[in-house]
């Protein structure tokens, strides 16, 4: 199977284990690993940031190994405080893929147990303005992640989500804009149940002219690597959709779904 996982984790992240060596021996082809940077991440009250030299150097060593087959890419967890602490730590670092993400409010992670005790309407709308700022302020990066993070604790329905269209559009807009691709995240879709979310974001981000998707499981282990891949990739033909966006150098370079399938 040579699918590509563009959202996963090893040990270079503080909550995952997982080595480059296991990864390498789910495909026969490229991997890509997009190790967490949050500054002041609530989960832990410190700076999460990735050693990028030990990184860079492990990547390096294992590449001659296994005929360049990793690339190297970062999770940015974007906060309007840390906005400047995220491009003061990026300048001069290479990184392949640089995924776009809003986990946290400066208060609390999204995924903490606070969250589920507010209004669903509130955090939606609290949410999904901290997105449009994180994407509208942030020049570089290549993929806007888990859009749904924020409302994954919830159980929101699609009418509920269309309450909202006005502001997702204008993310969707933006993505487009900048030349992103709009992740499908498999860990949101199959795990949290949000997958009637992303057919309605998908059907939007199409009508705006949107063409890039990028497949993630958000694995931090090799057990959910490709997590439900065959699933997603089904959803996106049914729209239509033949390829995804995968980038090299921060370039993005198209693979066809028939790829995926035809080295299964
Ligand atoms: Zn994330």
């Amino acid at each position: 199977m040579a699918i590509y996982d563009q959202h996963m984790y090893t040990y270079f992240s503080p909550d995952a284990s997982e080595t480059f060596e296991n990864y390498l021996k789910q495909t026969s082809g490229s991997i890509v690993t997009t190790e967490h940077l949050d500054f002041n991440d609530p989960f832990s009250g410190k700076d999460t940031i990735l050693d990028y030299e030990n990184y860079r150097q492990t990547i390096d060593k294992l590449n001659t190994q296994y005929n360049n087959r990793i690339r190297k890419g970062i999770e940015i967890g974007y906060t309007k405080e840390s906005h400047q602490q995220i491009q003061d730590y990026l300048e001069g670092k290479e990184f392949d893929v640089q995924l776009l993400s809003v986990h946290q409010n400066g208060e609390y992670d999204f995924l903490q147990p606070i969250v589920k005790e507010k209004n669903v309407q509130d955090v939606m709308n609290e949410y999904f303005s901290l997105l449009l700022e994180a994407v509208e302020s942030f020049p570089t990066a290549n993929v806007l992640s888990h859009f749904d993070y924020g409302i994954r604790l919830f159980d929101v329905t699609v009418a509920e989500l269309q309450e909202h269209q006005s502001i997702l559009k204008k993310v969707l807009q933006t993505v487009i804009d900048k030349d992103m691709a709009f992740e499908l995240n498999t860990r949101s879709m199959y795990q949290y149940g949000n997958v009637e979310l992303y057919e309605q974001m998908i059907v939007w981000y199409l009508e705006l002219g949107g063409t890039s998707f990028s497949l993630g499981s958000d694995a931090h282990s090799i057990a959910y690597y490709g997590f439900h891949f065959d699933e997603a990739i089904a959803l996106l033909e049914k729209q239509g959709i033949s390829a995804v966006t995968v980038f090299e150098q921060q370039q993005p370079v198209e693979l066809s779904l028939d790829q995926f399938k035809e080295n299964e």
